[in-house]
């Protein structure tokens, strides 16, 4: 459905790498962080030209520093023009001296999640990443609608996520018949009502998937009878019936029937990460159930797991916010790892200066860079011939993978014993 598919780990590293664009500010909180953002179809040397004009413009700001930062900024986007492509999506690219760098830092999205819309150039105390995450959020945005004469439930999956959005009940009365005189006009009466429901119920879908919460495919179940009552009134806007994917037969509605729609639509709709992760999940669930030895958890039994080449794909929670502060003694130069949360990073780098170095105890210890857990086990994954999937924590599965089975678990080729 999409043009290009990524992989959940891509998702996850250009995901991490927005959120770090998102939390630089620059030098002296002066605005001089530059954010461009360069639809398909532009020709490249038309923003060389804006570049240049705005190059000129600099020197005119008064405050000099500022003025300067800009046009370092500037010049490092410009000296690397001539290596831009722009691709089918077109690119975002940021530049600026940073608080943290104190000198310019450059960064490009040459492929961005979704299309840049507008040529956009700004000068700023922070990168502009907004519209990166818009396109995150739209990306793979599936309709879900399950209905029938009792009511509808109204959803979307987006990325990983399931969003309930809205669940209307009907006044369709049952259709239990009495017999008697009067038992085809009150049926008649009922048909009537089923009919203006199923109508209000399609402009409830016209107005969620058209407007509110743009989605690429739909997907629709209800029982045979209703679904078809819904999927023919003339209500339902055309643009909306172009995007229905596939139709299901299901009993329920609300959560229940949504859930029952997504497990017989699994196999159509692999490609949406929710019910891929799911999968995942639920097969690594089945492993436990039955004792086979081929489903672990926890950190250290899937390293020792992973050594031994023994892994098949590795399920790793997107909530995991362990890093490592990588420690080096000035002194003996000692290197060593510590483990401390993301948030926790900070405390990390100021209180180590006052521990004493585990091997000659001066206190000349400092942190020297920062790894994400993820990135250690991407490492080891790669080298043992291991699948690594990023599982979020928008669903339940995720959840439960993240609080109950330590955030990191493993579908294994073949049982290991320890
Ligand atoms: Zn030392």
């Amino acid at each position: 459905m999409s043009e290009k598919k990524r992989t959940s780990l891509e998702r996850y590293h250009l995901k991490q790498k927005i959120r770090e664009l998102t939390n630089k500010e620059s030098f002296n909180q002066s605005t001089s962080l530059v954010t461009l953002y360069i639809p398909p179809g532009t020709m490249l040397s038309d923003i060389t030209a804006l570049l240049r004009d705005e190059l000129g413009t600099a020197t005119n700001i008064k405050d000099k520093s500022t003025g300067k930062a800009v046009s370092d900024a500037l010049r490092s986007i410009l000296s690397r023009m001539q290596y831009l492509k722009n691709g089918e999506n077109g690119l975002a690219i940021f530049a600026g001296i940073t608080a943290d760098a104190q000198k310019v830092e450059y960064f490009a999205i040459d492929d961005p999640p979704g299309k840049v819309g507008i040529k956009t150039y700004v000068c700023d105390v922070m990168f502009h990443t907004e519209h990166l995450e818009q396109m995150l959020a739209q990306e793979d945005q599936l309709g879900i609608i399950v209905i029938d004469r009792g009511g509808a439930s109204f959803a979307t999956i987006q990325g990983s996520s399931l969003n309930m959005l809205m669940e209307r009940k009907s006044n369709v009365p049952g259709k239990h018949s009495k017999g008697g005189q009067s038992a085809g006009r009150i049926e008649r009466g009922i048909e009537l009502l089923a009919k203006e429901y199923f109508g209000r119920m399609a402009r409830v879908a016209n107005g969620l998937y058209l407007e509110d919460h743009p989605i690429k495919a739909l997907v629709v179940g209800g029982p045979a009878m209703s679904k078809d009552d819904f999927l023919q009134h003339p209500f339902l806007d055309y643009r909306l019936k172009e995007k229905i994917y596939k139709v299901y037969d299901i009993g329920y509605t609300g959560i229940v029937g949504i859930r029952e729609l997504l497990e017989k639509a699994e196999n159509d709709l692999n490609d949406y990460s929710m019910v891929k992760e799911r999968n995942l999940f639920q097969k690594f669930l089945e492993e436990i159930g039955i004792d086979s030895g081929k489903a672990i958890y926890g950190e250290a039994a899937i390293k020792k797991a992973l050594e031994m080449g023994a892994v098949e794909t590795l399920l790793f929670s997107e909530g995991i916010e362990r890093v490592h502060g990588r420690i080096k003694c000035a002194n003996c130069n000692k290197e060593f790892l510590e483990s401390s949360t993301e948030a926790d990073f900070p405390a990390l780098q100021s209180k180590v200066s006052r521990f004493a170095c585990p091997k000659c105890k001066q206190e000349t210890l400092s942190v020297i860079s920062k790894e994400y857990l993820i990135d250690e086990f991407e490492r080891m994954s790669i080298e043992s011939g291991a699948t690594l999937e990023v599982i979020s924590t928008g669903h339940e599965d995720g959840m439960i993978l993240l609080k109950t089975f330590t955030g990191i678990a493993a579908l294994l080729r073949f049982p290991v014993n320890w």
